[in-house]
């Protein structure tokens, strides 16, 4: 135990301390709760500041950390307790059944097509396309293997179909697998289960699915990608055509009193930045329009940046709260906001929400599990907010990424290896005073 460490989430945090351990020669069992390992990285089309491809970089960490001899990945798993102290903590996870052999599975996908269990909501593609009863995740899941959602497979629920067990040439299909608990000894725990995008559709004054061509930045970022559910193409929901002019309205919930939400969530300015600077690579002569109440540098090169969207990309920043009140009957849409005062009023034929990022709604049951203290928006609060960012109330108990407070990609690495690190102190203290 005292060479093991259990990692929770597997986004980019989760894997980046899973990798530093695991070349350390410390063994780690890496418990995510979906299907696969990836998180919000591997949802995002491009990623500042760079503008690359974000699959691109992710996918072969994803791959380096499966097939790693000293990483046990648990996927479709979640921490259900912890007991014990720093350098012996026994934990219990919960492995649920996905129905389908991970060890027979291909990925081959012949069931995925087959199922007629169609039209559930794709969570991966932000709703945006459906799913069927079997499913993988997204085209570059690791691992690699179907898995059977149990509320809506017609077998599990009532007991007709089949279908998938009859087309499975690898005999992979398990209807009668059952959830498993495992008792795991680690020496030390890093929490790194990251955020999720909080719905507009409660504050009525940005028509959030009232009006069809509003969209939230992660629907955006799941249009624009290649593999999402448009192939890549940039088109409205409600006639399938490419937008001329798109506004970006930032802060959507964030920095809001009301709404338990003053805090900001520090990557918006950037992803609606890079959003409205890569829509001129799918439309040439697309316009863009950024309304934000203060563009906020929190990550090193960002004016450069907004600088190069501005000049080499022609994005257009109005310092102005903004509204979507109304639509027209072709349904555009009609933008309200203030300039010096005066109240001005835009067309517009799609709108991108940045929406507000907030703990996940698991987050409370798995603090009480870790023994730690939230902040009062429910993110894990740090033993020091300046000298001791990834460290916990509790001791052995370490936080990497957004589920600690809002960090970027690259500083949710940087709090992945720094959280290793002290994963590593607490196993060679507890191997000293064993
Ligand atoms: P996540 O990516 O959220 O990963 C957490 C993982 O933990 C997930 O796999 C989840 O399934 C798992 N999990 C959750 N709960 C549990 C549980 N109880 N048990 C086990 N597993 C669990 N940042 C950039 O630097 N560049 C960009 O271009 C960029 N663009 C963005 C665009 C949008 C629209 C948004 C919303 C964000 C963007 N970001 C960008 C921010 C970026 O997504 C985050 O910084 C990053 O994903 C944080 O990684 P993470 O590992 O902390 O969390
Ligand atoms: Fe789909 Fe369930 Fe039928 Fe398999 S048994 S094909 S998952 S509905």
């Amino acid at each position: 135990m005292e060479r093991s460490v259990l990692v929770i989430g597997g986004g980019v945090a989760g894997i980046q301390a899973s990798l530093d351990l695991a070349d350390k020669g410390v063994i780690v069992h890496l418990v995510e709760s979906s299907p696969s390992i990836g998180g919000r990285m591997a949802q995002l089309d491009k990623t500042f500041p760079t503008n690359d491809c974000s699959i691109c970089i992710l996918a072969p960490k994803m791959a380096d950390c499966y097939g790693h001899p000293n990483i046990n990945v648990l996927t479709y798993s979640e921490l259900i307790g912890l007991e014990g102290r720093k350098g012996r903590f026994q934990a219990r996870v919960l492995r649920k059944a996905r129905y389908v052999d991970e060890s027979k599975c291909t990925g081959c996908g012949e069931c995925l097509q087959k199922c007629p269990t169609k039209g559930i909501p794709n969570d991966f593609e932000a709703g945006l396309a459906t799913r069927r009863a079997i499913y993988m995740p997204f085209l570059q899941a690791v691992p690699r293997v179907a898995t059977i959602d149990r509320e809506h497979c017609k077998f599990l629920t009532e007991g007709k179909c089949g279908v998938c067990k009859k087309v499975c040439k690898r005999e992979a299909i398990d209807y009668e697998m059952k959830d498993a608990i495992l008792e795991i000894e680690v020496g030390a725990v890093i929490c790194a289960t990251g955020y999720d995008v909080w719905n507009p559709k409660v504050a009525g004054e940005y028509g959030y699915e009232r009006f069809p061509n509003v969209y939230t930045a992660m629907e955006y970022e799941r249009l624009t990608n290649a593999a999402g559910p448009t192939g890549g193409h940039v088109v409205r929901r409600s006639d399938s055509q490419e937008p001329r002019n798109i506004a970006f309205i930032q802060c959507v919930g964030s920095r809001n009193v009301q709404l338990n939400h003053p805090y900001c969530c520090e990557v918006c300015c950037m992803h609606s930045t890079k959003e409205a600077m890569l829509a001129k690579e799918h439309k040439e002569d697309i316009k863009t329009t950024i309304f934000y109440k203060d563009l906020r540098a929190c990550s090193k090169g960002f004016f450069e940046y907004v600088g190069r969207a501005k000049r080499d990309y022609g994005v257009e920043f109005v310092n102005s709260d903004a509204t979507v009140q109304e639509e027209t009957e072709n349904h555009n849409l009609i933008v309200s906001y203030d300039v010096a005062g005066k109240s001005e009023r835009r067309e517009f034929d799609m709108v991108v929400l940045a929406t507000t990022l907030i703990p996940r709604d698991s987050m409370p049951r798995l603090a009480k599990v870790l023994g730690v203290e939230l902040t009062e928006f429910g993110f894990i609060r740090s033993k020091d907010r300046i000298l001791a960012r990834v460290e916990t109330s509790v001791p052995g108990v370490y936080i990497a990424g957004y589920c600690a407070g809002p960090a970027d990609i690259p500083e949710s690495v940087a709090q992945g290896s720094a959280a290793a690190a002290k994963a590593v102190e607490a196993l060679v203290e507890a191997r000293v005073s064993a």
